[in-house]
């Protein structure tokens, strides 16, 4: 998991402000660390990290803040019917990909610079971990 200990945030994550936007306040102790027009939406963003799948084809999915079947509940239609565009973004580490979701659809999809180039490959990544049924990566 990319939980650690007392903390829900990742350690990479800009302190103080705002994981889905990046730019304003964050609520202090606010679980998903979301500043206050991120709550008003109902945006979250969920971090995942993803690998070379075993015997070197695309990518998968091996961790995440989402369990696979938390991500296969609400999130597989969506992720079926997701269109965008990944993009790349600074703020991430190695080989993290971050679901920007607002209420019930998927907003965006955000992916570390090592991942650039690979959208696609994400996104196969991730509907594929939205097929499974195990309670942990
Ligand atoms: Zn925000």
């Amino acid at each position: 998991m990319l939980r650690s200990g007392e903390s829900n945030r990742p350690a990479a994550y800009p302190r103080g402000v705002c994981r889905v936007c990046l730019k304003r306040p964050e609520i202090p102790e606010e679980r998903y660390g979301r500043c206050e027009q991120c709550v008003k939406a109902g945006r979250i963003a969920f971090r995942f990290r993803v690998l070379p799948a075993r015997g070197g084809n695309g990518l998968t999915v091996r961790a995440g803040e989402l369990s696979p079947r938390a991500l296969r509940q609400k999130w597989r239609e969506p992720l079926l019917g997701f269109h965008g565009q990944a993009s790349m973004r600074p703020h991430l580490g190695l080989h993290e990909l971050e679901m920007v979701t607002a209420k019930d659809r998927i907003e965006s999809l955000r992916i570390a610079p090592d991942l650039g180039g690979r959208g696609a490959e994400v996104l196969a990544a991730l509907r594929d971990a939205a097929e499974r049924t195990d309670a942990s990566w």
